[in-house]
C-alpha cells in the first residue's frame, strides 16, 4: 500500500489526501515524557508483533506541510530523519493512524483510516466495489480495464492491477466500468 492514498474528505466528501503516521519506538523510558508533552508527536504504546509493549512517538508529516522539518530539539538518540523511514511500522500493529488534508474546505486533522472505504477513487457494480489507491493507480485501473489484451505487466501498477476481481473484468463489464472511473477522474 503506498504511503499517501486519495480518501473523500471526512468533513466535506472532496478530495482528500491521507497520509500514513510515522512512528519511531522509544528506547529509554526516560523519554516518553518529551513525546507526551510535546505538541508535534502523539504518545503511543504499541503491541510489537511477539506481544511486548512499546512505547512510540507518532508523527503526522501531512500536519506539516508533508515533511520533517517542524521537528526539532528532540532528546539525546534521536534525529528528525528517523520519522522519515518509519514507513508503515503502524500498520503492522494494526493501527491505520495518519492525517489528511483536503483542498475543498482546507481541513487538516489526524485521522484513522478506513480503507477501502474511504477510498476517493471507488466505483460499484454488481455489488461489489472496484477502488484504486490514487489518480495515477486509477488511470492505470481504467487503461487496464479497457485494454483487450489486459497485460498487467505493461502498466505502473501491475501488483495492484492482479488483484482486481473477476467481475469487473468481464467482457460486458468494460464500457460500464471504464465509464464510471473516467466520471471519477474528470469530477
Ligand atoms: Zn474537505
Amino acid at each position: 500500500m503506498p504511503h499517501k492514498v486519495d480518501i473523500s474528505c471526512p468533513s466535506c466528501g472532496g478530495h482528500a489526501v491521507f497520509e500514513f503516521a510515522e512512528v519511531v519506538k522509544i528506547t529509554l523510558k526516560k523519554d516518553v515524557q518529551f513525546f507526551e508533552q510535546s505538541e508535534l508527536f502523539d504518545y503511543y504504546m504499541f503491541k510489537d508483533s511477539c506481544g511486548h509493549k512499546r512505547h512510540g512517538a507518532v508523527y503526522y508529516a501531512n500536519l506539516h506541510g508533508g515533511s520533517t522539518s517542524a521537528i526539532s530539539d528532540l532528546p539525546e538518540g534521536y534525529q528528525s530523519e528517523n520519522w522519515k523511514h518509519s514507513k508503515y511500522l503502524i500498520r503492522s500493529h494494526g493501527t491505520d493512524l495518519g492525517a489528511f488534508c483536503c483542498a475543498h474546505c482546507q481541513a487538516r486533522e489526524r485521522y484513522i483510516l478506513q480503507w477501502p472505504d474511504d477510498a476517493y477513487y471507488s466505483i460499484n457494480y454488481k455489488g461489489e466495489t472496484l477502488w484504486a489507491f490514487n489518480r495515477e493507480s486509477s488511470i492505470d485501473l481504467r487503461d487496464y480495464i479497457a485494454s483487450k489484451l489486459r497485460k498487467t505487466e505493461n502498466y505502473k501498477w501491475a501488483n495492484f492491477l492482479l488483484h482486481v476481481p473477476a467481475v469487473f473484468k468481464k467482457q460486458n463489464a468494460r464500457d460500464k466500468v471504464v465509464k464510471q472511473i473516467n466520471r471519477l477522474l474528470t469530477r
